[in-house]
């Protein structure tokens, strides 16, 4: 195939080519109108917000749309109330003048145009419509005020560039200029151009997240440019990496996601070690089954992930993701626990061995080994320390020991200690056996 047919190939299976011109995909004739749906599935306190907004804006002369995921939600039947409102004008005036008359709150980016109200126990987000060029792959987007086009145009794929007019005149009305529901008839994750992954390589986790989610399909030539452009993710930070991954991990199966990355070889690009098989997914559905009714918290899935590394692997990872302080010692322990398996596994330890093998580290680290560890044994020791060692106090306190006579020091740190083991270990089980434990080691 020429470098002419492969293009035409492209242009034909996307919907927009990179230059915008619009392909016979388009419905633009077709008027569909969403006011029942969003009647039906939006609370009412949220229907009356973006009413009232739509009035305003139209009374300023701007225009005002509901855009995004809410929409592709909308039409799925599913819940969403995470509102984005996108603002031919100023989306900063917009919402000043909103708060004055709902009398609720606002946060303001001037830097981005964009603000939040919140109002009642609702908040949604303004943005100004803007357009968006990439210097170079990768880069963070070169932004600047455009229309609600160029602002659905800048977006990941079809299903999530679709609109909503909220102004009175034609309220509920869908904008969809690059086919997003017949996507989502046809259950396709499409992107808007051929560039697209190569501008912002963060859609490629983003596509196998919503394909999984949803249980939708790449569609074909979508599919084939992210195998081509895997290799630009090299051009993304490790930051917005960092921030996807904690949106796949907030996902109700992660694996599926994580699962699928593999397969295409997005996974490597995370770290070359890592691997997504059956072990992992009978891991995360433990977790799940653990934290029920709550869905497992994202570290502890993350450290199932990079439960089978070595500590080498892990630290270029952490470095790489800039993993906040407390995750990245949540990761460090749980490889450190591995260490103490073996030790863990003998089913003569006493419960203050049991103690001291864990207690320094975190909460998580150990729940992760007590899931992932191979030897019952072991896990019976992890369990019994999460559930109970880890609460055991001495009654007794320094002061009381001070009381009896213990000078404070060195002496008195290890009197505390051996009192706390001996609870540990059941020799005593109250504060009356403590004093006469002491009373007998002081003779
Ligand atoms: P979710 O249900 O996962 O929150 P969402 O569609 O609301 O889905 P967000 O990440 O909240 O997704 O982003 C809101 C919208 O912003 C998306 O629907 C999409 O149109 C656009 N968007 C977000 N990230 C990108 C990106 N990297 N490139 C292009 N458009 C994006
Ligand atoms: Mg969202």
């Amino acid at each position: 195939m020429n470098q002419q047919s492969i293009q035409n190939e492209l242009n034909n299976s996307l919907c927009y080519t990179s230059n915008y011109v619009p392909l016979n995909k388009q419905k633009m004739s077709k008027i569909t109108n969403l006011s029942s749906q969003i009647e039906k599935q939006l609370p009412a306190g949220l229907v009356t917000l973006i009413q009232r907004a739509g009035k305003t804006a139209a009374s300023q002369g701007q225009g005002l749309y509901l855009v995004g995921g809410v929409v592709r939600d909308l039409l799925l039947g599913q819940t969403n109330f995470d509102l984005d409102l996108v603002v031919e004008g100023n989306a900063i005036e917009l919402a000043q003048y909103l708060v004055e008359i709902n009398h609720g709150k606002i946060t303001t980016h001037p830097r981005f145009n964009t603000a939040k109200l919140q109002w009642d126990k609702w908040s949604v987000d303004l943005a100004t419509a803007r357009s968006e060029t990439y210097a170079r792959p990768g880069a963070l987007p070169t932004v600047t005020p455009g229309s609600i086009k160029n602002d659905l145009f800048r977006r990941d794929f079809t299903i999530n560039a679709m609109a909503i007019e909220l102004n009175p005149s034609r309220y509920g009305e869908l904008i969809d200029l690059y086919g997003g529901r017949d996507d989502l008839e046809h259950k396709l994750i499409r992107i808007l151009h051929e560039k697209s992954f190569t501008d912002d390589a963060t859609r490629i986790w983003r596509g196998l997240r919503y394909e999984q989610r949803l249980d939708f399909r790449l569609e074909p030539t979508t599919l084939k440019l992210l195998k081509r452009d895997i290799p630009m993710l090299d051009t993304i930070s490790g930051d917005r990496i960092r921030y996807e991954l904690e949106c796949i991990l907030k996902e109700e199966r992660p694996e599926k996601v994580l699962h699928r990355a593999e397969e295409l070889g997005v996974l490597p690009k995370l770290s070359s070690t890592l691997k997504s098989n059956g072990w992992l997914t009978e891991k995360f559905e433990q977790a799940r089954q653990t934290n029920f009714p709550n869905p497992p918290p994202s570290g502890l899935y993350l450290a199932l992930l990079v439960y089978p590394l070595t500590n080498e692997e892990t630290e270029p990872l952490i470095s790489f993701l800039r993993l906040p302080k407390a995750l990245a010692q949540t990761i460090r322990d749980t490889i450190d626990i591995k260490t103490k398996l073996p030790a863990l596994a003998n089913s003569e330890l006493t419960p203050s061995s049991i103690y001291r093998l864990l207690h320094a580290y975190s909460p998580q680290a150990v729940t992760t080994n007590s899931l992932a560890c191979e030897s019952p044994v072991a896990r019976q020791h992890i369990q019994l320390f999460l559930d109970k060692l880890r609460y055991v106090k001495p009654a007794l306190t320094g002061d009381d020991l001070k009381r009896m006579g213990v000078a404070p020091g060195p002496r008195m740190k290890e009197i505390l200690q051996r009192l706390h083991e001996a609870r540990l270990d059941g020799k005593i089980t109250s504060k009356q056996g403590e004093v006469e434990l002491i009373e007998g080691w002081l003779d």
